[in-house]
């Protein structure tokens, strides 16, 4: 079975943005972060595929396609996130971690799981997580998992819609970051930011 550091489950706003941090902790000379491996799955529905984002800060309008489109291309450009189109179905816990099963039959283990699949509904089976109606969202019938700090198991974290809140893609991106920063911090067993400045600066 292969074995990843972090599964994320989802490639919209939050599990983008999540992955893209992690990635971007590559390339620093930090030697716990060299050998880490990222997997990300998508099963394509993201609500971005539906916008017409005027009024995310500092970004021109653009559509949400065009956005998911440009933060995929920022993660490959980072390397060390594997995307693959393909739902997950379970999710096991056992004293290893986590088993990540998909529709396909495959099994992916990995230390970190990060649940970021929107709040339209969760039937990912095998956890016994707490699903609850979303007080965030305008429209009934929105679902959230009950959480602290967005951890929900131990090293399990749910993000964006998901974690309750409100749906718009700065608050959704920005739960996806700060649990990657949670998770990189783990991992390094000291706090972790990442910020880059200007070539000339260095
Ligand atoms: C019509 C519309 C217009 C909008 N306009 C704006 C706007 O102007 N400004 C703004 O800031 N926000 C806007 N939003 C909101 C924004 O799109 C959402 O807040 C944001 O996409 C939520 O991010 P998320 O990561 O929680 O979920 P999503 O982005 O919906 O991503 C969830 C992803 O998880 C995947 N997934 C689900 N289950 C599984 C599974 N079992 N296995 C693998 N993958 C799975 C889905 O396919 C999807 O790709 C708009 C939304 C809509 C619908």
């Amino acid at each position: 079975m292969m074995k990843y550091s972090v599964i994320i489950v989802g490639g919209g706003a939050s599990g983008l943005a999540c992955a893209l941090t992690l990635a971007s902790s590559r390339g620093r000379g930090w030697q716990w972060a060299e050998d880490k491996k990222y997997l990300l799955f998508d099963k394509g529905n993201s609500d971005l595929n539906k916008a017409y984002l005027k009024n995310v800060p500092g970004l021109d309008f653009m559509t949400g396609k065009d956005l998911l489109e440009k933060i995929r291309k920022q993660i490959q450009d980072w390397g060390g996130v594997e995307m693959l189109q393909e739902e997950v179905t379970e999710i096991t816990r056992d004293d290893q971690g986590y088993t990540v099963k998909t529709s396909s039959g495959s099994s992916y283990s990995a230390d970190y799981v990060v649940l970021a699949t929107g709040f339209h509904g969760f039937d990912i089976k095998g956890l016994d997580l707490e699903v609850v109606e979303n007080p965030k969202s305008p429209k009934p019938g929105r679902v959230m998992i009950k959480h602290k700090d967005f951890e929900v198991l131990p090293n399990l974290f749910v993000v964006g819609t998901l974690a309750g809140l409100s749906s718009h893609f700065a608050s959704c991106a920005g739960s996806g970051v700060e649990v990657a920063c949670e998770i990189l911090s783990r991992m390094a067993g000291k706090r972790i930011v990442i910020h880059d400045v200007p070539d000339n600066q260095t």
